[in-house]
């Protein structure tokens, strides 16, 4: 199967993380099913994070029109009761299309923790509906929406760069907004270059000729809390650099790097049990029989 070399943010995070994880993310699951079926895994905060993320989307591309507060509670209901709901289940009958990591290494899970995960969407989904994006982005108009939860992708040098852009849309004093919903208590590690990865991109496209054109906007919306960040030359510079440095970092441990051809010799297991406990490949690199025979190293 073909897997060219695409960089990415989380690409990145899995790369710095655990190189074996890396491996079977981005190689083994290409030709394993299994590695497949387990890098698909999802968990609680997870879990959460994809729902506000499909039903906003699922509501934006329905929507012309700001929601009466009925609509919104209804569309929330919706996410909670039906949704959510309906993948718990799923999950729990071992579905091939959606399962937790609870439920695949069972990991008892207290109705405290399945609390935790609904007030995360009800309380994001409501902030959604509070925030001025959504007027914003309403306002503008469908016509000039540039992006909605799209897979985009641009270069840097010879590396390909791909990102998920959730929201971008252009306001009538001729500015563009990019829009990252985040459903996390704190800032990402990479905030900085996630943002100007943004740029990077509306650079290429044509969408802007200056970067005092461009908003972009992270939302916390289980924190009630907007981040809008300021971009400059050097910042986009720097995010090249970080970029380029990155991919040549994974670059130089694949046996054929022109091929995109990687080793799992290559790329070391980590010594983190931390890490490890709640890696959806814990069960490749500590398989049952090891598990019955020596010490867990966790
Ligand atoms: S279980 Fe640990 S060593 Fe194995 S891939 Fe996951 S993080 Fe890496």
């Amino acid at each position: 199967m073909e897997n060219p070399f695409r960089w990415s943010i989380s690409r990145h995070d899995s790369f710095v993380t655990c190189q074996r994880r890396y491996y079977y993310s981005y190689y083994a699951a290409s030709f394993d099913s299994e590695v497949r079926r387990l890098k698909r895994l999802s968990a609680l905060p997870l879990w959460a994070g994809s729902v506000v993320h499909e039903t906003i989307e699922a509501f934006l591309r329905e929507r012309r029109l700001p929601p009466t507060v009925t609509e919104q509670e209804a569309v929330i209901r919706s996410a909670v009761h039906e949704k959510m709901a309906a993948e718990w289940r799923e999950s729990e009958g071992g579905s091939l299309r959606f399962r937790l990591f609870e439920h695949e290494y069972e990991v008892p899970v207290e109705a405290e923790d399945k609390k935790i995960a609904v007030g995360i969407v009800i309380r994001s989904l409501r902030q959604f509906f509070r925030a001025e994006t959504l007027a914003e982005a309403l306002a503008a108009g469908h016509a000039r929406w540039r992006s909605l939860e799209d897979l985009v992708s641009f270069q840097v040098g010879d590396v390909g760069v791909l990102m998920r852009m959730d929201l971008a849309y252009g306001t009538s004093d001729g500015r563009v907004v990019i829009v990252d919903w985040k459903t996390g208590r704190s800032e990402g590690r990479n905030n900085a270059i996630q943002v100007a990865a943004y740029a990077l991109y509306a650079f290429e496209k044509g969408w802007v000729r200056d970067v005092s054109q461009l908003r972009t906007r992270l939302e916390y919306l289980a924190l009630a809390r907007t981040i809008e960040r300021e971009l400059d030359q050097p910042a986009l510079d720097r995010a090249r650099d970080f970029i380029a440095k990155s991919a040549a970092d994974m670059r130089a441990l694949l046996a054929d790097p022109a091929a995109n051809r990687a080793r799992i010799e290559d790329f070391s297991r980590i010594d983190r049990p931390q890490v490890c406990r709640r890696c959806n490949y814990r069960r490749l690199c500590f398989p049952r029989h090891e598990i019955e025979t020596a010490p867990l190293p966790f």
